[in-house]
């Protein structure tokens, strides 16, 4: 353990609020965290998580000690939405014989897999202690970790489950405080139930544990024994119950800190919860229970179904948004400059901004050895990841204390040797680019950085001055005539 442990306060949304985190055991902190569904590019909604519970890896490390925190993110490869994909994908090939449906599954989730490890390694998050697949946790194992078919065994052995119509399905009624995290009750939620649906439930709120797969869904030899007689249900795992499956296998029945965006609460964590405590008997599953905010455009959740969506991989390999590529590090302060619970409003402004204060950083720590983070600095962070206040503490140190600077930078996983490096190699590459540089981009940026001054933000202002100069294009800062108003103007340099 470091010498002298900072007192960390978190927000727990189990009791809606701000709470001195006290570990269960200080040489073993235990933090799980909802990862990856693998069927499709990660997008930039999705980084949040992943960059959020990174800042808080790395600070548990710094205050218990780098081999005191155990944090385990799932992946999960099993999912209609996967299996949706491989039908739609190598259909023809499954129904010529020519592939698997397991194999083909696979297809789609491997290259996922890869593709996510290198997007989020790319956004500065060291890998987690264990990243479990949920196929590998699905039967008893032989290593005797934790599965999802014993859970669901102790779930019929206790009472908490029953099955119907080639389901087995958790029933909501056996657990007095169902619905505790969510602070849904019961009754709202029957109110609200398409009864016809789920005909086959006992209660509207019941939730599947298990359902029985067809030839073209993938599945396994689940054997349950209900009423004394073992049967056998060739099917799959519900939505909720591999990560109680999984924090088990590696946490234990009750651990410290568990984590996810704020749309898993209601069910996915609810049900989390319904289904560990009830299998093993326990008052809780996870002490704390942490929830980021959404990532948004024009005021909207970015996700897949709406369509408002862009990768990461777009983000940091193509021009797709901005009419650039930008850095990892970039990425992630721009998400660290909102505190974690609250909306990001996405845009490239705040792109603009993020990229324009790390080059300020880089040149200003160039040469400098990092020391240590600032009282207030660690003060701002072990206050529930308070960033935006980091962030404003680190830019303010920027001139009074640079080592200090590069010390929390990267505390928080933000690289600034590498920053200045890129930087440097970025202008040297620039005036090729212009030809790359499309007038629309231009526009842009010249009235993001119109926005930028009259917010005084001078540093941001100049850096894409400065970026666009490198590109070839020089600006031309005017008056309108009419009205007085600063305008820009721009040219092809020659
Ligand atoms: P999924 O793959 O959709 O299950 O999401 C993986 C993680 O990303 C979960 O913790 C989600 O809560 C989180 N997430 C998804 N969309 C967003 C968003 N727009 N903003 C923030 N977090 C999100
Ligand atoms: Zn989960």
């Amino acid at each position: 353990m470091a010498e002298n442990p900072q007192t960390l306060r978190l927000y727990n949304t189990l009791t809606r609020s701000k709470e001195v985190f006290s570990p269960i055991d200080p040489a073993n902190v235990r933090m799980y965290v909802c990862g990856p569904t693998v069927y499709d590019y990660a997008h930039i909604g999705n980084a949040r998580p992943a960059i959020v519970f990174d800042v808080l890896y790395r600070l548990l490390r710094h205050v218990y000690g780098a081999d005191h925190v155990t944090y385990v993110r799932n992946i999960t490869d099993v999912d209609d939405k996967i299996n949706a994909r491989a039908l739609r994908d190598y259909g023809a090939d499954i129904a010529a014989g020519r592939l698997g449906l397991n194999e083909a599954i696979r297809k789609v989730t491997e290259p996922t897999y890869e593709q996510y490890q290198k997007d989020v390694t790319a956004l500065g998050c060291l890998p987690p202690d264990q990243q479990p697949r949920a196929t590998e946790f699905v039967l008893p194992r032989a290593d005797g970790k934790a599965d999802m078919v014993s859970l669901i065994q102790s779930l019929i052995n206790r009472g908490h489950a029953y099955a119907a119509a080639g389901e087995i399905l958790f029933d909501t009624t056996s657990m007095a405080e169902y619905g505790r995290l969510s602070r849904r009750n019961l009754d709202e939620q029957q109110a609200g139930a398409r009864v016809a649906v789920d005909a086959h439930k006992k209660n509207p709120a019941d939730f599947v544990l298990w359902k029985e797969s067809s030839a073209d869904e993938p599945g396994w030899d689940g054997v349950f024994r209900i009423g004394g007689q073992p049967i056998t249900i060739h099917g799959r795992p519900g939505w909720h119950i591999e990560c109680s499956a999984m924090s088990a296998a590696y946490l234990g029945e009750v651990f410290d800190i568990h984590g996810g965006g704020l749309d898993l609460i209601f069910p996915h964590h609810e049900n989390e919860i319904a289904q560990s405590r009830c299998a093993h008997g326990t008052a809780v599953m996870a002490n704390v229970w942490m929830h980021n905010g959404f990532l948004q455009v024009e005021g909207k959740k970015m996700s897949k179904s709406d369509g408002n969506f862009v990768t990461i991989h777009e983000l940091l390999e193509t021009d797709k948004f901005g009419g650039r590529k930008w850095p990892g590090d970039v990425l992630r302060l721009a998400m660290l400059m909102t505190h974690y619970r609250e909306p990001i409003d996405f845009s490239v402004r705040r792109l603009e901004e993020a990229d324009a204060t790390l080059t300020d950083w880089a040149k200003r720590t160039d040469g400098v050895s990092a020391t240590r983070p600032s009282p207030a600095f660690l003060e701002a962070l072990t206050d529930d990841l308070s960033s935006a206040a980091i962030v404003a503490e680190l830019h303010a140190l920027r001139k009074s204390d640079p080592a200090a600077l590069k010390a929390g930078a990267e505390l928080m996983g933000v690289n600034l040797e590498s920053h200045r490096t890129r930087s440097l190699t970025h202008r040297y590459e620039g005036p090729q680019a212009h030809k790359a540089i499309s007038e629309e981009a231009i526009g842009d940026k010249v009235s993001n950085r119109l926005a930028l001054i009259r917010e005084k933000n001078w540093a941001a202002a100049d850096s894409i001055r400065d970026e666009l100069l490198a590109q070839g294009i020089q600006l031309k800062d005017g008056k309108d005539p009419a009205t007085g108003e600063r305008i820009t103007t721009w040219e092809v340099k020659r």
